[in-house]
């Protein structure tokens, strides 16, 4: 039953009950309609044997029987017989061998040759002649024959009435039932575009179901109410930092400049400035992840060659590679073109570069491949570093999502690759990642050229 979608649920049970009643109904239906008829066949027997007594007459000692009196009405035998049981006249239906005792004016039920007979005598008086019985002999099989029928006709009819209330039920409840599968359909969309301003939309209606529509569009509107504020809020807080950040980086600048400053107070302002520094790093990704979500972070795409962009991006980390012995590879194909933003695509490799030198391995290694096939240019970074446990390999593209806070240093936000997941989906690409823990990881991406 579990497995069972609702609609089908509903329609079983439906049918089920349907069929219950359908057939309880019919049980009554039948078993009035059988007394009825018996009871009719009761009134028959007795009106034609009293009816036939003006059959009979004297005449000369003898009894002259009216031709009435052989006639097979209402299915009735009438016969004759004398007061010590001889019969005289009359007809025996056909296979009838039972001759039972009178009872005068009732009607008594008798088994014979596997048919059941209703069976009425009356005795009467003749003048010029005495006392005679009249009896009168009806199937009761027979009568019950013609319902056996309309038993046989309900049974055809009612496997057809089921399978008719089953298509009927399922129509009405998927009819029923649409507006559910309208929400789930709403559910899924909101959940695979990520989009919010979607709505069920069912209009004004009174059933429970329209009411749980309409209550779950004024719940999405709230949420993306909520959603905007959010988003507002994170933007205006990154962009308000962002003028202290730069006076404290500037200060900071302008303080290592002084000659007269001591070597405790030079490193104690250089500590402030990389904090500084790491802070405004991650206002501004802050600041463009907030745009993005608004849809305000502009995207502008012009015909570059991503072949010098990468290798430029590449030179520009072996500073803060070689602090750390690492050594950069490239392996990238000449004269690369496409449509792409310069700015995003070198903070994209920024990340995935600088990330590669932060977890990489002392005296180790980062390639950087970029090649294209058909319409698509194609990259990797990849460095044999610590490398990333599989249970976090989904969840590295979270917002603020770091594997492990011990393992890095202070400067890293977990914002970084939430932010090029976005550079590759506007550029129409997408991005994996494989990774052994110990051994390292390899970013591949793939950007659309046009
Ligand atoms: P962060 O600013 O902390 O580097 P990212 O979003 O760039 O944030 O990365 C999220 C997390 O993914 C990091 O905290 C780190 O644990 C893991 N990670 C990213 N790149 C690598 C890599 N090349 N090797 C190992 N772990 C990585």
């Amino acid at each position: 039953m579990k497995r069972w979608s609702l609609k089908v649920k509903l329609t079983v049970l439906y049918t089920f009950f349907m069929t219950l009643v359908t057939c309880f109904a019919l049980g009554i239906l039948l078993s009035l309609s059988n007394q009825e008829l018996l009871s009719s066949v009761q009134s028959d027997l007795r009106r034609q044997v009293e009816g036939s007594l003006e059959d009979v007459e004297a005449e000369d000692s003898w009894l002259e029987v009216d031709s009435d009196f052989y006639d097979l009405e209402d299915g009735v035998y009438l016969s004759l017989y004398s007061e010590n049981g001889e019969f005289l006249y009359g007809r025996l239906p056909y296979g009838y061998d039972a001759s039972p005792q009178f009872q005068e004016g009732q009607i008594q039920t008798i088994q014979d040759n596997q048919e059941e007979w209703y069976i009425y005598d009356i005795s009467h008086r003749i003048d010029g002649y005495g006392t005679v019985y009249f009896r009168g002999i009806t199937s009761v099989t027979r009568a019950e024959n013609s319902m056996t029928i309309t038993i046989r006709f309900a049974a055809i009819l009612l496997p057809l009435l089921v399978v008719f209330m089953g298509i009927v039920g399922y129509r009405f409840t998927r009819r029923t039932l649409l507006p559910v599968a309208k929400i789930t359909e709403t559910v899924k969309k909101i959940r695979r575009d990520e989009d919010l301003s979607q709505r069920v939309g069912l209009g004004k209606g009174k059933d429970e179901i329209y009411q749980l529509s309409q209550t779950f569009d004024e719940m999405l509107e709230e949420l993306e109410e909520a959603f905007k504020r959010e988003q507002q809020f994170t933007s205006d807080v990154s962009h308000e930092l962002r003028t202290p950040v730069t006076v404290i980086l500037a200060q900071c600048e302008a303080m290592l400049q002084y000659p007269e400053i001591e070597q405790k107070q030079k490193d104690q302002v250089e500590i402030i400035e990389k904090k500084a520094r790491s802070m405004a790093r991650m206002i501004s990704q802050l600041l463009m992840l907030s745009r993005a979500d608004q849809g305000r972070q502009q995207v502008q795409k012009e015909w570059l060659n991503l072949s010098e962009l990468t290798q430029m991006a590449a030179e520009e980390q072996e500073t803060l590679a070689k602090e750390k012995d690492i050594r950069i590879f490239t392996d990238i194909w000449p004269e690369i073109y496409a449509q792409a933003d310069e700015s995003l695509y070198i903070r994209m490799l920024d990340n995935l570069i600088s990330n590669a030198v932060s977890y990489g391995k002392k005296g180790g290694y980062v390639k950087i491949l970029l090649y294209e096939e058909g319409n698509m240019v194609k990259g990797a970074v990849e460095d044999n570093g610590i490398g990333i446990p599989g249970e976090s390999l989904e969840k590295i593209w979270e917002r603020f999502y770091r594997v492990d806070t011990s393992r890095t240093d202070q400067e890293h936000s977990g914002l970084g690759l939430s932010m090029v997941k976005w550079i590759v989906q506007v550029h129409r690409g997408k991005i994996t990642v494989e990774s052994r823990e110990g051994k390292g990881s390899r970013f591949i991406f793939q950007l659309s050229k046009d």
